[in-house]
């Protein structure tokens, strides 16, 4: 069965060692909530959610980054934020475009997130952070928001512990937890990253360095110079 974040008071549960049905309590009223994240509170007093402008930097440096992955795209949006001429070099095809019906699809599919493996965990210090960079519009309509997580035991699905996040990361930590399906994820930085101004060159393998040039060069043998290159291509 699929977790569901709006959990009945009282869930029956079949035990999975001797076949008879188990009651377990409410997660309203846990026997031990876990409080583990209590400790971080008094360091996120002042981190703010709002979208922040950072300082242009210095020198403006033209940047390659193989790989438009989630990483990459990150990179990408953490540099053109500071006035850097970015360029991401994506071997595959097609990149973040994810269809209205296919969102809406994978909407629909929230509650089996876990399930199919890729539900994308975005816990409050990352959501501060992509928040600040003007990622909130693009994550909003394709994020969830569940209200706590429960800890079980694995033989008997006995209630043994409660963290609650509604509302308390946002008070306590300045953010949202969020869990985002991975496409979604991607797409949202996609769209962040072109708002900002980054170029995406999709169907563009690379296949070389030159680490003194420095610089690539593609798979169709187009050589590029930049004054930085990184490498994000996920290995
Ligand atoms: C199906 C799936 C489900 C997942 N589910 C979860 C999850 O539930 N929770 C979680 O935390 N993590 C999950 N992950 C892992 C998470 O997605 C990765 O940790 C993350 O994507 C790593 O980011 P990355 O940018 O380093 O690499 P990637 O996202 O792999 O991106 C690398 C990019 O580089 C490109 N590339 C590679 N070589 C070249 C080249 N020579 N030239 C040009 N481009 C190149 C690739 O095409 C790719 O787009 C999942 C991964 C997959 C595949």
């Amino acid at each position: 069965m699929a977790p569901s974040f709006e959990e009945p008071a009282t869930i029956a549960a079949k035990d999975h060692l001797n076949g008879t049905k188990t009651t377990f309590t409410s997660i309203e009223d846990p026997t031990y909530p876990t409080r583990s994240l209590h400790f971080l509170q008094p360091c996120n007093k002042n981190n703010t959610t709002e979208t922040s402008s950072p300082k242009l930097a210095k020198v403006k440096l033209n940047v390659i980054i193989v790989g438009g992955g989630l990483g990459g795209l990150a990179c990408a949006i953490a540099l053109a934020r500071r006035g850097h001429n970015v360029e991401v070099f994506e071997q595959a095809a097609e990149l973040g475009e994810v269809s209205t019906a296919y969102i809406i699809e994978c909407i629909k599919l929230t509650t089996e997130i876990f399930q199919v493996g890729a539900g994308i965990q975005i816990p409050s210090n990352s959501s501060r952070l992509l928040n600040s960079w003007g990622l909130e519009p693009f994550l909003k309509p394709v994020v969830v928001e569940p209200t706590g997580m429960s800890f079980r035991r694995w033989d008997s699905g006995k209630l043994i512990g409660h963290t609650k996040l509604v509302p308390d990361f946002r008070k306590n930590f300045n953010g949202p937890y969020y869990v985002i399906h991975r496409a979604h994820f991607h797409d949202a930085l996609y769209k962040r990253a072109l708002q900002l101004g980054v170029r995406v060159r999709i169907a563009s393998r690379v296949e070389k360095y030159d680490s003194e040039a420095p610089s690539i060069q593609l798979a169709s043998g187009e050589v590029i110079k930049s004054d930085l290159i990184i490498a994000a291509d996920g290995e």
